[in-house]
Parts: structure tokens; sequence; C-alpha cells
């Protein structure tokens, strides 16, 4: 088989022994003579691997006892919705009637676009936005403009288009939740979880397959759902039915346990966190060497998932996407609507994937570089 790395966004690299396992086990899980594909929901078997992967995760992230594990679906944008649908009622003492106040901070397109969907159901407040610098840094929290009386405050806390990254927790004016969109760093460096109120990830970066939305919320967090929250996407409903509301998706959820089980092998989010730090260094190393690349991004908002570089000669970029491709390094192309490049670097991007990258970049600099 062909050695390829692939640096795409998402759906996005998985481990390979991931993938050997579930191939393995495709035709029959466990003697039982089943697919998991075609197990019932219900059954005792996928019962197992729903009760194991939610199990290996709450220790993967230390999920506090009074947090709810959802596995749901309509991925990470369907919570742009989802989460004003089930927070939206949450009224702090002394906040006016009408509609609630949501606070954002805007860094980027997955924050923008989070602000939007939100703007159908309540009151946005942007405390922060960094549009202005062309979202190259988490404006500092001493400049943000929080209410007084927001239902949350949501941030997107790894943009995965801009590369930019929060590498500290927001603090909040008396008991406001936290809600974060981690979709493209969750399991890439540890948290803590009693921070946020709400944490949510579209499963198809560093989780699993796509089809797969993992919500994360606070036990008090789920009774807050406003009248026109759709019955099958209610937390509560959904908390309550242990994800089982409706059928959920199975695959995923396996390939998911899998996953979990695989990083737990590996030594845990800690150990994930050392090694994705090693890899970021090195790539945004070879990145800033000279001025034949650009990262914007301010080094303390950097992402360590999604590096978007430009060349400073974009006439090249088919030329450097071509040469990529040729050496198996492949989805380097950025985001259409920022242009330039872009690697992912997820927790099952092995080292060797990056310095191959590296390797590539000094070489179509034209850098002599000491073996
Ligand atoms: N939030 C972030 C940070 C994302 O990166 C993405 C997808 N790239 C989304 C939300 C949207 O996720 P989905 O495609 O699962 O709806």
């Amino acid at each position: 088989m062909t050695q390829v790395f692939n640096f795409s966004a998402g759906p996005a690299v998985l481990p390979k022994e991931v993938l050997g396992q579930a191939a393995s086990e495709m035709l029959d899980w466990h003697g039982s003579g089943m697919s998991v594909m075609e197990m019932s929901h219900r059954g005792p078997e996928f019962i197992s691997i729903h009760e194991q992967a939610e199990a290996d995760l709450r220790e993967l992230l230390a999920v506090p006892a009074n947090y709810k594990i959802l596995f749901m679906q309509g991925g990470g944008l369907g919570q742009n919705s989802l989460v004003p649908l089930n927070l939206a009622g949450r009224k702090p003492h002394g906040a006016a009637l009408g509609p609630a106040t949501i606070d954002f901070v805007h860094t980027g397109s997955w924050s923008g676009k989070s602000v939007k969907e939100a703007a159908r159901y309540a009151k946005v407040n942007v405390a922060a936005s960094s549009e202005a610098n062309g979202f190259t840094a988490v404006p500092p929290q001493d400049a943000w403009k929080l209410s007084t009386d927001a239902a949350y405050l949501h941030v997107c806390t790894n943009e995965t288009i801009d590369g930019v990254e929060f590498n500290f927790v927001p603090t909040v004016q008396g008991d406001t939740p936290i809600v974060a969109d981690m979709s493209s760093h969750i399991l890439s460096r540890t948290i803590d979880v009693s921070k946020y109120g709400v944490i949510f990830a579209g499963a198809q970066k560093n989780i699993g397959p796509a089809g797969l939305t993992l919500v994360i919320v606070r036990e008090d967090l789920l009774d807050h759902a406003l009248p026109i929250c759709p019955g099958v996407f209610n937390w509560r409903a959904v908390a309550d039915a242990d994800s089982m509301l409706n059928t959920p998706p199975t695959y995923a959820i396996y390939i998911a346990g899998l996953v979990f089980a695989h990083l737990k092998r590996q030594g845990g989010v800690a150990a994930m966190e050392q090694r994705n730090i090693d890899k970021a260094r090195l790539l945004y190393a070879a990145l800033d060497a000279d001025d034949f690349y650009r990262n914007r991004v301010a080094p303390d908002s950097r992402s360590r998932m999604n590096i978007p570089f430009y060349l400073r000669d974009e006439s090249l970029n088919d030329k450097f996407l071509a040469g990529a491709k040729a050496r198996g390094l492949l989805q380097l192309k950025g985001h259409k609507s920022v242009g330039g490049m872009r690697a992912s670097i997820y927790n099952a991007m092995p080292i060797e994937g990056v310095q191959a990258l590296v390797d590539y970049l000094n070489e179509f600099a034209g850098r002599r570089v000491s073996p």
C-alpha cells in the first residue's frame, strides 16, 4: 500500500491501528457473527460498545460526574442551532424580559457562523472580535465586553480555518456558563472540563468518522431549552435516554470507542498533548525559518492542530501542491475562504508525517538543511 500522509482538516486521518482493528472485526464482531453496522442499537452487544466508549472518554477527559456525555448527530454546525435552542431559555437573575442575550468571542470562520445562527433565537453580543486584524489572534481577555446577564458565553477554542487556538480558559462574570466549540482540538490537550458548561465537537477530526457529534454538558444546563427546540435534539431528552432517544450513529460510535481505547494505550491526553506540542513546534520552525512561507497568527494564539500558511510567491501554489502530492503529502490546500495552504496535524498524524512535510517545505524553498 502507498504510504501517504493526510493533512485534511476533516474528515481526517485516523490511527492505522484503529482502522486495522475495525477491518478485522468488520464481518464478525467478537464472535457475534455480525458486523457492528448490523447490530440493533438496543442489543447487548452494541450497548456494551456504547458504554465502553463513553466510559473511556470520561476517563480520558476526566469528565466530572455531574456532566452528561451525549452522542448526537447534526455535526458541529447543528450545535450552532442546538446550543441556543437548548440554552437560551436560561435567564440569569436580573435579566431583561424578552429574548436572552448570548455573548460571543469572534475569532474566525466558525465562531462567526455561530454568531449568525444564534441571532435567529436570541440577542447576540459580540464581546470581542479579531476580525479587524484578519483573525490572527484571540483578543486579549481584558478587552472583552461581556454582558452582565448573558445566558452563556460561546467561544470556538480552535478555529480550524484560521489556525487560531485559545491557550487560556476565559474568565466569566458570575456563573455564566462557557460553551466551547472544541471540534478541531478536543482530545489534543488536557482541559479542565469543570471550567465549561458545555463542550461540543464534531467527531471527524480527533474522534472518529463524520456523523457523530459529541456534547458534554453540565447537568444543571439540561433544562433551559426553548419551547421550539426539536424534541429529538433536546439535551435533557437525549441525556435521559442515554443517547438512544432515536437510532444513534452506531458505527461511528464504535470507531470513536476504538479511538478512545487507542488513546488510552498511547498514554492518554497528556501524552498526546506533548506529541502535539513537538509536532507543531517542528512545523512552525520550518515555516518561520525565513520569509519563503508565512503563518500570520500571533505566536501565543497559534493552533497546534491546524496550521495555515502562505507561500511568499503565490504563483507557485499549484507547483507546491503537485510536488507535495507526488511525495504522498495530501490535502494541503487551504480552505477556499482564505486560500494558501493548511496542514492539519491531528492526534493521528505521526511525527514522521510532519517531518516529511518539513523536509518538503525545505526542499521546495531551496534551503540547505544539514542532515
Ligand atoms: N466548528 C468547527 C471548529 C469546525 O472545524 C467545523 C467543521 N470543520 C464545524 C464547527 C462544523 O462541523 P460539521 O461539519 O460537523 O457541522
